[in-house]
């Protein structure tokens, strides 16, 4: 916290106690998480650990087992109830889900559709904005990812980097306060990784979007955050500055992962 800012603003994003379980293997293990408005969290560790998990149940694709989380101290999914979870209403769920966005590592756009039609679909056929003014939108956030002259391509007609920064701008299209990439530069031809991740980095200079990046780029991963995260086993091992974990971890763990990439 700053010390010119004593009094504790509402967390983006906090998680308390969240597990996740597949058959016998705990993916997520009483995961405490609390995320500050316009933090960059960039999120490490071997694949398996659970990284991309922590993602999906933020982004509700996944049910955690137990736990609860709070967007901008609203309940998602469940709700405290002297000490029980009990689920909160699906159309109080979508309003505080409508506050995060998510981007894939496979782009998952929709192929029939162009790259405007992509980004506008959600805002028109989810929130109901009129179609003009959703397209007027929609060609600012291609300008934004340099695309506005593909906005009448379709997926196929374009690289795997022009479909991710699609993606990108889709995500945007809906206004989330929160961001979630998901190695979203691990499919790409490796000659079309920079221009996806220097659109993200583009996107956290110039605004206030809370992002938690998923990434194996460990240079994106300490240059663009202002908080690194390595995880192992479901559980948070290290929590620091980029500066720190990457340049001397405190965890002999999170020494030993980052040898073993380098
Ligand atoms: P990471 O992103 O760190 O690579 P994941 O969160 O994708 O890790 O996966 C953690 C573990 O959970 C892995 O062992 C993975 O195989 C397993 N897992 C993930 N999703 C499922 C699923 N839907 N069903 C069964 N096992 C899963």
């Amino acid at each position: 916290m700053q010390p010119d800012n004593p009094s504790p603003a509402v967390p983006a994003l906090r998680l308390r106690g969240v597990s996740k379980h597949f058959g016998e293997l705990t993916v997520l293990d009483n995961l405490d998480l609390d995320v500050e408005a316009g933090e960059r969290i960039s999120i490490i560790g071997r694949s398996g650990s659970g990284k991309t998990t922590l993602l999906r149940v933020v982004m509700t694709l996944e049910q955690a087992d137990t736990g609860i989380i709070e967007v901008f101290g609203r309940p998602l999914g469940w709700r405290l109830e002297g000490g029980r979870r009990v689920a909160i209403d699906a159309k109080a769920n979508r309003a505080v889900r409508a506050d995060i966005g998510m981007v894939f590592q496979q782009f998952n756009l929709f192929p029939h559709m162009t790259a405007i039609e992509n980004v506008i679909e959600a805002p028109v056929h989810v929130k109901g904005e009129a179609r003009a003014s959703a397209r007027e939108r929609g060609m600012a956030l291609l300008q934004q990812v340099g695309l506005a002259d593909k906005a009448d391509h379709y997926p196929r007609q374009l690289s795997g980097g022009q479909q991710q920064r699609v993606a990108i701008a889709r995500a945007l299209a809906m206004q989330p306060r929160i961001l979630l990439f998901d190695e979203v530069t691990s499919a790409l031809d490796p000659e079309r990784v920079d221009e996806v991740l220097d659109v993200i980095g583009a996107l956290a200079e110039s605004n206030e979007i809370t992002m938690l990046i998923v990434t194996h780029e460990m240079r994106f991963a300490r240059d663009v955050a202002t908080r690194t995260i390595f995880m192992e086993n479901g559980l948070v091992v290290e929590d620091d500055k980029p500066s720190i974990v990457f340049g001397n971890p405190r965890m002999p763990r999170t020494q030993s992962f980052l040898k073993s990439i380098l």
